[in-house]
């Protein structure tokens, strides 16, 4: 059976289904985490070049403020000639150091870069300011008469031009302003500034070319996201019809075959035409089983006609249906006489032999059945009074083919007696019947008789 499912079956697999779509999942979800990585990294590349960006900046103020802080202490320190501005210049030079910190701090990041050495530019330009700057503090230390020991050592370490030494107090002074407010010092400050600005605007370049990189992966990631999400959408969908197509609508069908009791329409995946074709064979095979149990209750073994069982099913049948019918009665005359005198086995073949001629006398819409022993009865389906002579006819016939037998069985004869029905099949008919029986056999046997009024019910 199975062999013969295997070999009719064609259709899509639910199996192989499955599988597709779960293969078809996986790379889907593969590509839809690694476009979601990708994203996500160049999101935080973005975030960083920002960071980036930022503190790149704060150390660029850190710079030009200390450079700013500078000039501001020595030019306080020429106007008012107090010596705590020196003290502040010299903090900011040698303890706190924002200039210097602040390359440190981009050193290991931007080493190299173009803007990094803009900002060393910036604070090798600052650093010679120094020089002019911590002259004019000599100039003014010299002015003010400061004890030498009190100088800070940067101050110490520089001797005065032989010119400046003849300077008055006053002209000391205001030739240490001279250099801290003059055109050559805003040049210098001036291209402090300027090696900042180009530094600034060269990590504006680097930070831009970084994020239209980034944001044009960025945009190509999403559309692949954009596009996988679409497809996993449809492929989802798909999975729903397609479970609707191969399993529930096929599932709906075969429930509703077994509650009526009808084969399975072979339809929907491999798998379900496959248990529909499995559950037709043994459908067929059960039918086959109970139409046989059926017809073996119903018929005798012996004669192949009808039994008692099946003439009293069509006797409820008859009853129901109702209409014109006749019944006869038939016992086998003697019949005790054929097994003593030949044997049982003989006297099966004379039964057998008797049904035969029933069967072929009668038409195909009469009921030959045998009741009892060598009792049979015919229902006569559609027959009325008038038509009992064609009735005798054909009992008339049967008798004489039994009474000269050319087949080597013993001779018997027949008592028939018949009964009619307007009404169907009625307990009536029945007792009429055997009461025309009886006549025939308390008047010499071998004969057929139809009920008459006076018998004896
Ligand atoms: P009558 O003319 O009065 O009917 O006489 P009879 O000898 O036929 O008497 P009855 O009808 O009462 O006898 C029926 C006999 O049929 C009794 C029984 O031994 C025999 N018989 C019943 N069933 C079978 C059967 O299946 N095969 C055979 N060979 N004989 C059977
Ligand atoms: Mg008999």
């Amino acid at each position: 059976m199975e062999e013969k499912g295997q070999k009719q079956v064609k259709g899509i697999r639910i199996s192989t289904v499955n599988i597709i779509m779960m293969l078809i999942s996986c790379v889907l979800y593969v590509f839809l985490i690694t476009a979601t990585i990708r994203i996500s990294d160049r999101y935080q590349d973005v975030h960083g070049s920002m960071d980036d960006y930022i503190a790149f900046e704060e150390n660029e103020s850190f710079l030009t403020e200390g450079s700013a802080y500078l000039t501001e202490q020595v030019r306080l320190y020429t106007v008012t000639l107090e010596p705590e501005y020196m003290e502040h210049y010299f903090t900011e030079v040698n303890v706190t150091r924002r200039r210097e910190t602040a390359l440190e701090h981009l050193e290991a990041y931007y080493g190299g870069d173009e803007a990094y050495e803009y900002l060393v530019e910036a604070l090798r330009h600052s650093n010679d300011l120094m020089s002019d700057e911590i002259y004019a503090m000599r100039l003014i230390s010299e002015a003010r008469d400061c004890r030498e020991d009190s100088l800070p050592e940067e101050v110490q370490a520089v001797s005065l031009e032989a010119e400046d030494r003849e300077l008055s107090q006053e002209e000391m002074i205001q030739k240490a302003r001279g250099i801290v407010f003059g055109d050559a010092y805003q040049e210098a400050r001036s291209r402090i500034l300027y090696n900042v600005e180009r530094a600034m605007k060269s990590m504006h370049e680097m930070t831009h070319q970084k994020m239209l990189g980034n944001a044009e992966e960025l945009k190509s990631g999403m559309a692949v996201q954009r596009r996988l999400i679409s497809v996993l959408f449809v492929e989802t969908i798909a999975t729903f019809l397609l479970i609707i197509l191969l399993i529930i609508k096929p599932l709906r069908i075969y429930v509703n075959c077994i509650k009526e009791e009808k084969m399975m329409e072979i339809t929907g995946s491999y798998e379900f035409k496959y248990l529909a074709l499995t559950y037709n064979d043994i459908f067929e095979i059960k039918n086959a089983n109970e139409a046989m149990l059926r017809y073996r209750a119903e018929h005798d073994p012996l004669t192949g006609i009808v039994n008692r069982g099946g003439f009293e099913q069509l006797k409820n049948m008859f009853r129901v249906k109702g209409g014109a019918l006749g019944l006869l009665i038939i016992d086998v005359d003697k019949f005790k006489l054929v097994n003593d005198g030949y044997g049982h086995e003989v006297g099966d073949q004379v039964l057998k032999k008797v049904a035969g001629f029933l069967k072929d006398e009668f038409r195909a819409t009469d009921y030959p059945a045998r009741i009892g022993g060598d009792e049979f009865a015919v229902i006569l389906t559609g027959m009325t009074e008038e038509m009992g002579a064609v009735v005798m006819r054909k009992i008339g016939k049967i008798n004489e083919s039994l009474l000269h037998p050319d087949d080597g069985l013993p001779q018997v004869s027949l008592s028939v007696g018949g009964a009619f029905s307007e009404q169907g099949f009625t307990d009536d008919l029945y007792k009429m019947a055997d009461a025309a029986l009886y006549v025939v056999k308390e008047n010499g046997r071998c004969g057929c008789r139809f009920y008459e009024e006076g018998m004896e019910l």
